[in-house]
């Protein structure tokens, strides 16, 4: 469950917006909590930073690049798997 890309990705994200190590370490909480049980969500990062836990959904991966969609704001986010 845990994707080490997709999380690398998320925390680029994160930091590139503006978040503060206490927003990200409450979003590694989600993280974890997700990974444990994966009715949880994982938050996506632009609803987190507005103040929102929305969930991200992984779409089929196309040519080693994975692809999830925030099922709220409808954000795209890419990585590299593999
Ligand atoms: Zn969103």
């Amino acid at each position: 469950m845990f994707s080490k890309p997709m999380y690398r990705e998320m925390l680029r994200y994160l930091r590139e917006n503006g978040a503060t190590s206490v927003q990200i370490a409450h979003y590694n909480e989600h993280w974890r909590r997700a990974d444990h049980n994966p009715s949880q969500p994982i938050p996506c990062p632009t609803c987190y930073l507005a103040g929102s836990v929305s969930r991200l959904t992984s779409l089929p991966a196309v040519a080693g690049i994975a692809k999830v969609r925030c099922d709220v704001c409808h954000r795209f986010f890419d990585y590299k798997i593999g």
